[in-house]
This record gives structure tokens, sequence and C-alpha cells, in this order.
């Protein structure tokens, strides 16, 4: 199965000299737009996009609008490519996204075991953990141990769920709606929801801390 093929260089310096990585990318654009193969303001509206628009805030929306209309959250289970899209937000073509639902008997968590797939419509880029090594192996063969080390202890009799994504096939987990929020409105239901939960690595924020 592919998957993507973007381990990019992270190890860039702190002095304003272009990395190499850097100076690779604009040669290599220099190049295809001299050619016409691609369109520099066109590239200029897809990293825009990444910087402002494409984020976890828009998995929080979906998180928060499930845990609020009914029609939603089963909409979102049964297809989330497709409850997503009702949302405006849009996936790769080809791509395909499962929504898990947590429960006190069942935590998901989602991983890439070859790479670093996500689903990036809905959360953003990954951060740098989610493609390291040690959390693509140890997610499969000690989650209770990871999700520690990310400070979450779950009850001993709660059973833990790892969906391994591919390029073709995403996942995001709906997290517990937390105690203590009755009445509250999407938006501010969306605040509690963070990127860590829709991952299986964190839960939502504690509602008694947030404004
Ligand atoms: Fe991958």
């Amino acid at each position: 199965m592919a998957h993507d093929d973007d381990h990019g260089d992270h190890d860039n310096g702190h002095g304003s000299e272009l990395s190499e990585m850097q100076l690779r990318v604009r040669a290599l654009e220099t190049v295809l737009a001299e050619k016409g193969y691609i369109d520099p303001a066109a590239l200029d509206v897809m990293i825009e996009a990444y910087e402002t628009r494409i984020g976890p805030h828009n998995g929080a929306r979906v998180v928060a609008k499930a845990w609020t209309d009914p029609a939603f959250k089963r909409a979102l289970l049964e297809d989330a490519t497709k409850a997503v899209q009702s949302l405006g937000l849009i996936n790769r073509v080809g791509d395909h996204l499962i929504a898990v639902e947590n429960t006190p008997k069942l935590h998901n968590m989602i991983v890439c075991t070859l790479c670093s797939c996500y689903p990036w419509e809905v959360l953003g880029l990954p951060p740098v953990w989610y493609k390291s090594a040690p959390y693509r192996s140890r997610a499969v063969n000690d989650p209770r141990g990871v999700l520690a080390d990310f400070g979450l202890r779950l009850p001993a009799d709660t059973q833990i769920r790892v969906w391994d994504s591919t390029a073709e096939t995403r996942f995001m987990v709906l997290p517990m709606r937390p105690a203590g929020t009755d009445g509250w409105s999407e938006e501010r239901l969306a605040v509690l929801v963070t990127r860590d939960s829709m991952v299986g690595t964190g839960l939502p924020k504690n509602p008694a801390g947030a404004a």
C-alpha cells in the first residue's frame, strides 16, 4: 500500500542562511516554474492554506458539532469523508476518512506505522512526534506505555484500539464529551478539543479550566 512520502527535513538551523533543503526546494521551484510546469501563484495559495486555513481547529469544529448534533454524529461515524465535506472541509482526491468514537470502555489512537499518513483536512500538518520512529513502533506494541508518556492514564479496563493509517485511509478520534459542559455552544465546546485528543494521545481540555 502506498504511503505518503513527506519525511521533510525539520533540522533547520536558526541562522539566516537557507538550509540545504530550502535551497534545493527553491532551485526546483524555479526550474519547474521556468518550464511552465507549475504556477508560483497557485503554490502560494496552497502554502497559505496550510499556514492559515488547514489545522486542528477544523477537527475541533467537527468534534464539537458531533457532540451537539446527534444527526451529524451519526453521519460522521457512518461516513466521515462525506460528513466533513458537508462542513466545507475538503479531502485529497481518493482519501477516505474514518472517525472512531471513544467510549468509557474503548479508547482509540491513531498512528501511521510506515510513515506519517495523517488526516490533514481535519488536523493540519502532523506533529514531529507523530512521524518519529519510537511513536510509530511503540504505539502498536505498547499503546498504554505511549499514552502514559503523554500523561494519559486510562482505567485498566478501558480497551485501547490502535488504527494504522495509510495514504488512502485516515482516521480521526471522536473523543468523549467532557462532563460539566451541558448546554455549551459548539463554539465553546470546540475550544476544549485538542489536537492530541483527536489523535488519541490526549483528552479534551478540562471545562473547569476553560473560559
Ligand atoms: Fe504513512
